[in-house]
């Protein structure tokens, strides 16, 4: 578990606070620096919840141009910055030093280009994931990637993390619709990257960026490639009366040929708890849901629901009808993509976002099950069962401390399972500060000092989002909330 100690009095950065703050106040846009004497609370934390800090300063540029100067002055200062997009990370990446220069994006809210015949668009970082899609749904485009907190997390963010959701299957991730980008280095120089094609030549240097987690630079504008809106989308939903059933006929559906747009796997405890907060005629005396959208060609998506059919096994093994529904009139997501909602509404809770090789899943989930039980934490699980994601959500009293300590110690204990069956510790939301006491489980120590070699080519004394992932720095210092 990391460690959160309380902040350092006496640092000579802070004492350097209001120079620093000055300097910058006149260097931007009246407003565009919170400093001493304001409210700093909202950027003291992130979606973690766990533990907050104290920034220096926020400081809220609106162009490119402007994060040079940030990046620049707070260079000459030798004061660390922390890139924040809209603070919804899950594992600590937004969370402040106490002597950090919180820069975000909150400001940076525009579209600079939109091609509507090649299905480009550029964007400046603070854009939503939702607006891209929102700007593009006119001219028959979308933005694949699909984090369930597409709502609010901004494009910078998601190649801070490399965010992805349920349809990287059949779409890919961030990383793959990225087509260039412009980021601000350490010193306050810029640096351009590829344009309206894949990155040509040389090293892949976007590649490396995308999911760096604010670790080695901090990116300003990003060119995306769009999806053609399909003509049709179709949902079938099945219910098992076992899970070997349920990721079985999954299995059938991968190897069938189709890729599906999204085939998301529910556990029981997880078909409960959504369907008391947003009902929406899932099967509860089911063990298990399978959620399988199609999407394409009218013809194409009629045979393929047809092929899916017949890849169901036999009766015995499901519980009540098969239901395939016109994706757009149907109901049958509302319940899927509640479960952080119904979640909550059973108290607090840490959601894992492990991944396994997908023929590991069955002993993965059996594993689950016991290491909860062993702890005596409740829990609920779905996964995206194209990639072997799963994100088991352990739920508690917020107000019962041990049961919190349980919790974390919970969520350790499966994210080493998971690295034994030769998965990850994370899939989705990164590493951030309350992983990286793991990252020792997942890489040999020769891996590891090799990544934090190619940090040091970007960032000297671990001044870009220090205290997380790669950083030198062994204490967070900051608060845990009561
Ligand atoms: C309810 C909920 C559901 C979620 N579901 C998903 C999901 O399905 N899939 C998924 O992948 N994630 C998910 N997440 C996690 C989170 O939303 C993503 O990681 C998202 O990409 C973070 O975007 P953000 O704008 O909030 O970034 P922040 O939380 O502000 O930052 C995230 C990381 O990126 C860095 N960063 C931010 N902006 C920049 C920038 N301009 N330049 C360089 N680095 C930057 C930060 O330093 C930090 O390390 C979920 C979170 C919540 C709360």
């Amino acid at each position: 578990m990391f460690s959160a100690l309380l902040h350092r009095p006496g640092s000579p950065l802070l004492q350097d606070r209001s120079d620093l703050v000055d300097r910058l106040a006149q260097a931007l846009p009246r407003g565009a620096v919170i400093g001493t004497g304001h409210n700093l609370s909202t950027y003291e934390r992130d979606g973690s919840r766990d533990v907050s800090g104290d920034p220096l300063a926020v400081v809220l540029p609106e162009a490119t141009g402007q994060v040079e100067t940030v990046m620049r002055l707070a260079s000459q200062a030798g004061v660390s910055v922390m890139p924040r997009g809209a603070g919804t990370s899950r594992c600590g990446g937004a969370i402040p030093l106490a002597d950090s220069l919180v820069v975000g994006t909150s400001r940076m809210r525009q579209v600079l280009a939109f091609d509507a015949d090649r299905g480009l668009i550029r964007v400046q970082a603070g854009v939503t994931n939702l607006a891209v899609s929102t700007h593009s749904l006119p001219s028959g485009w979308r933005y694949a990637p699909d984090p369930s907190s597409r709502r609010t997390c901004s494009i910078g963010g998601n190649v801070g993390s490399n965010a992805s959701g349920a349809c990287a299957l059949r779409h890919g991730r961030t990383s793959d619709k990225l087509r260039g980008l412009t980021a601000v280095r350490q010193d306050g120089s810029r640096l351009d990257l590829g344009g309206h094609c894949q990155e040509p030549t040389a090293l892949d240097l976007m590649g490396l960026l995308c999911g760096s987690e604010g670790q080695l630079v901090f990116v300003t504008e990003v060119t995306l490639a769009l999806d053609p809106m399909p003509e049709s989308a179709v949902t079938l939903a099945a219910h098992f009366r076992n899970t070997t059933a349920a990721l079985a006929f999954a299995e059938r559906v991968l190897c069938s040929g189709w890729t599906p747009y999204r085939i998301e796997y529910m556990d029981a405890h997880a078909i409960g708890l959504t369907e008391r907060v947003a009902p929406c005629g899932y099967d509860t005396s089911a063990q298990a849901l399978v959620l399988v959208e199609l999407q394409g060609f009218d013809e194409e998506v009629r045979a393929g629901l047809e092929q899916l059919r017949g890849l169901l096994p036999g009766q015995a093994d499901q519980v009540g009808k098969v239901r395939s529904e016109a994706s757009d009139e149907s109901p049958l997501w509302h319940g899927r993509e509640s479960i952080y909602r119904a979640a909550s509404a059973s108290g607090a809770f840490e959601v894992l976002d492990v991944n396994v090789p997908l023929g590991r899943l069955i002993p993965t989930l059996q594993r689950v099950g016991e290491l909860a039980a062993t702890r005596a934490v409740p829990h609920a699980t779905v996964a995206h069962l194209g990639d072997g994601t799963l994100h088991t959500f352990l739920t508690y009293d917020p107000s019962d401390g041990a049961a919190r300590s349980r919790v974390r110690d919970c969520a350790d204990d499966i994210r080493l399972a998971c690295v034994a069956e030769g998965g990850s510790i994370s899939a989705e939301y990164g590493v951030g500060l309350s992983r990286r006491h793991l990252l020792e489980a997942q890489y040999a120590a020769a891996d590891l000092d090799q990544q934090r070699r190619v940090r040091h080519a970007f960032v000297s004394n671990d001044r870009l989002n220090p205290g997380k992932v790669l950083s030198s720095q062994v204490d967070f210092v900051g608060h845990v909330p009561a």
